[in-house]
């Protein structure tokens, strides 16, 4: 039998909420499909003159709760199954935060530290453009995710803005999220996900009486999340003595110092080369004792044997399905506790909210509001999925599913299903 592909794992976590919460077999088979998907094959201009052909995606999974929401990620593995996994989680970490957005994800499928600006910029703008009306402010509202940034969310938003009508194009900055401050992003948006795993490794740590500072840390990736986190933890007083990306393992045997270190990755894109680490093996980076481990890379980046190799107190998912069922298995009976992608990682798609709702609203936040606005809903989440687990005897992944998927079937059950 092969093993299951992402779309099936995360339709597993579904199905077995929604069994646990009693949800009708009706809402179960709607949701179990995405509402939309959208491939596109577009060409580009490359640098040396050549056409090159690109293939895109846009998998528009649930709008019950609002407009579609969720991320544009561009690397060189994205395919229509994985798209559809995050889509699908992106209806769930939408619900379980109780925002009025439903989920999507978008990609296409390239390496982009293989292109140049110019060319990044051309292909960004053709994939925004073929997307056409199927993305718009009131309809469906991408953000970054791995491989994209503010940058990109700019372009996408000025091709978007150009598109319409001179009287309508203000409205229309709200198309994206995770835009420059520049161009209406919102204050904290940056760190949003990194900022939001930490409130909930502050709420682990009061729960379990752990004195955060001195406390230490593995992080692998060191994109967008792993850099802010990293800089986020020496704060706490968390040191971090292994670090991980596509270019290898490393570790420092006193604790990275996280402002050079990002400093030194913003320079040269990867952490090879940096020269206060020692390169280890994969096998090395799993094996580093420390009390928490930050999986901020792709899905399926833990399998059961890292997950046999780490010796941690507890997982904090950065990343959207960083660890397989059968690795989690692993990790659950050894007593590390998981804190789940859907909780975890949702202080990005927050501040993303909160980027929209001033965009409408003409409004500046200050960061010290957002800050607090983004406390305060983690926090409240934090206890929601515990409370839940706790109460119902089961694991935090799948109180985070149960919630989710009871408020969507809540606003099913409701609404009923036309005709
Ligand atoms: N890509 C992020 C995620 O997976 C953020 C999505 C958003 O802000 O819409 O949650």
């Amino acid at each position: 039998m092969s093993a299951p592909s992402f779309s099936e794992i995360v339709r597993s976590h579904s199905t077995r909420a929604a069994e646990l919460m009693g949800v009708s077999s009706a809402v179960q088979t709607i949701l179990a499909e995405p509402k939309r998907e959208l491939i596109v094959h577009f060409p580009v201009r490359m640098d040396d003159g050549s056409f090159r052909l690109f293939k895109g995606y846009r998998v528009q999974h649930n709008n019950i709760l609002g407009p579609y929401k969720g991320g544009i990620r561009f690397h060189e593995t994205v395919s229509l199954d994985d798209v559809r996994a995050l889509a699908a989680m992106m209806t769930w970490k939408c619900a379980l935060m109780q925002l009025p957005f439903g989920g999507a994800k978008g990609g296409v499928t390239v390496d982009p530290s293989t292109l140049s600006r110019g060319e990044l910029e051309r292909v960004t703008r053709r994939f925004t453009h073929d997307l056409g009306d199927n993305i718009g402010p009131n309809h469906d509202i991408p953000a970054p995710d791995v491989g994209t940034n503010a940058q990109v969310m700019v372009w996408m938003m000025d091709t978007y803005m150009n598109t319409v009508s001179e009287s309508q194009k203000q409205v229309q900055r709200a198309v994206v999220t995770g835009k420059s401050l520049a161009a209406g992003g919102s204050q904290g948006r940056d760190k949003a996900t990194s900022q939001g795993m930490i409130h909930c490794l502050q709420r682990w740590a009061d729960d379990h009486r752990v004195d955060l500072a001195g406390c230490s840390a593995i992080i692998q990736g060191f994109g967008q999340v792993g850099s802010h986190l990293a800089m986020l933890l020496v704060r706490l007083g968390v040191s971090i003595y292994a670090v991980a990306d596509k270019s290898g393992a490393y570790k420092s045997a006193e604790g990275f110092n996280p402002h050079k270190l990002v400093a030194y990755v913003r320079e040269h894109g990867v952490l090879a080369g940096y020269p206060r680490a020692e390169p280890i093996s994969q096998e090395e980076f799993f094996s580093t004792p420390a009390d928490f481990f930050f999986p901020a890379a792709l899905q399926n980046a833990v399998g059961p044997a890292e997950a046999e190799r780490l010796d941690v107190r507890l997982v904090v998912e950065g990343a959207n399905g960083p660890i397989t069922p059968e690795a989690e298995r692993i990790l659950l009976d050894k007593g590390v506790d998981i804190i789940p992608d859907l909780l975890a990682n949702a202080g990005g798609v927050v501040v993303s909210y909160f980027e929209w709702l001033q965009n409408r609203r003409t409004e500046r936040w200050t960061l010290a509001h957002v800050d607090a606005r983004l406390e305060r809903q983690m926090n409240e989440a934090y206890m929601r999925v515990s409370l839940h687990a706790a109460d119902r005897g089961i694991d935090r992944r799948t109180a985070a599913y149960a919630l989710a998927v009871a408020h969507l079937a809540e606003a099913y059950e409701e609404r009923g299903v036309f005709p």
